[in-house]
């Protein structure tokens, strides 16, 4: 029997914050992206192997990576 399993990263887009940026010093729209790695078995997801979070400034660009505790911080 052919077992096909494999890797997929899945992007997601959450709902942003209204927050003063790190770089640019402005309050504005940050993005919050996930970047969820999962474990696929017949090319569908069966769990998440992991994740990561990055906050995108609308005004300047500029990115910051959260964990999960930082993630919680700002609700
Ligand atoms: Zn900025």
């Amino acid at each position: 029997m052919l077992i096909v399993f494999g890797f997929k990263t899945v992007f997601r887009v959450l709902p942003g914050r209204m927050l003063t940026c790190r770089y640019c010093g402005i309050t504005a729209l940050q993005r919050l992206e996930e970047q969820a790695n999962k474990f696929t078995l017949f090319f569908i997801p069966v769990f998440t192997t992991s994740r990561r979070y990055q906050m995108v400034c609308s005004n300047c660009g500029g990115s910051t990576s959260l964990s999960r505790d930082d993630l919680k911080a700002i609700g």
